[in-house]
């Protein structure tokens, strides 16, 4: 799962990406408002971390342009400024959440969690088709009689085909979902995740459609 993190202060940067990273998302970022709109006209990210108070264009204007234009990414807010009117407005200008700093990380990465589900449709912290689930907090995966930790990349790869079973996805397409900007990726990157969550959980967990993709089935 990938990340824009816009943010000018490049400690909160660092400290915020370094959390993301140990908790498998893949993080790119950027330091003003304008870079933050044109970042995602490309549809590359599945949540975006907002400051408020940056170079160029404010987050509340990043905002506004990205709903004007019907991009439905979610988006928190997370910012110094406290105030009520802050909040209220962020949230009207189409944020999912607001968190105000100095905030606890592990709270940053449940808030996450959280509209990252519901994006997908789903309520519950676990992500399942009715035959695989994983647990997004623990990155525990189960399959039948399979119960296993998965590395941060396959759970990069299986939360990708979760958020929607039925769905192939390419390999380009999880290569975006699963790795930023500055990440090498090799040609076989992706099978060789397959093939670590097959080893774990069963070769049927994921299916390989031929010449298209991969995807998790759709429960009945
Ligand atoms: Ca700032």
């Amino acid at each position: 799962m990938r990340i824009l993190l816009v943010e000018d202060d490049t400690m909160i940067a660092e400290a915020v990406s370094v959390a993301l990273k140990d908790a498998a998302y893949s993080v790119d970022w950027v330091k003003d408002g304008t870079a933050a709109n044109s970042v995602l006209e490309q549809g590359e990210h599945q949540a975006v971390l907002l400051d408020l108070g940056l170079p160029k264009r404010d987050g509340f204007e990043v905002l506004r342009r990205l709903r004007l234009d019907g991009n439905r990414v979610p988006v928190i807010i997370i910012t110094a400024r406290d105030g009520v009117a802050d909040r209220i407005k962020g949230l009207d200008f189409g944020a999912d959440d607001y968190l105000v700093k100095p905030f606890d990380v592990n709270e940053l990465l449940a808030r996450l969690r959280a509209i990252v589900r519901r994006q997908g449709g789903q309520a519950a912290p676990l992500l399942s088709n009715g035959r695989v689930s994983l647990d997004q907090a623990t990155r525990e995966a189960r399959c039948g009689d399979a119960v296993e930790q998965l590395s941060a990349r396959e759970f990069s790869l299986l939360h990708a085909l979760l958020l929607r079973p039925g769905t192939i996805l390419t390999r380009a397409e999880l290569e975006e979902r699963i790795y930023g900007w500055n990440e090498e990726v090799e040609s076989n990157a992706v099978d060789f995740l397959i093939h670590g969550v097959r080893k774990k959980l069963g070769a049927s967990a994921i299916k390989n459609v031929r010449g298209a993709g991969w995807m998790v089935e759709k429960s009945l």
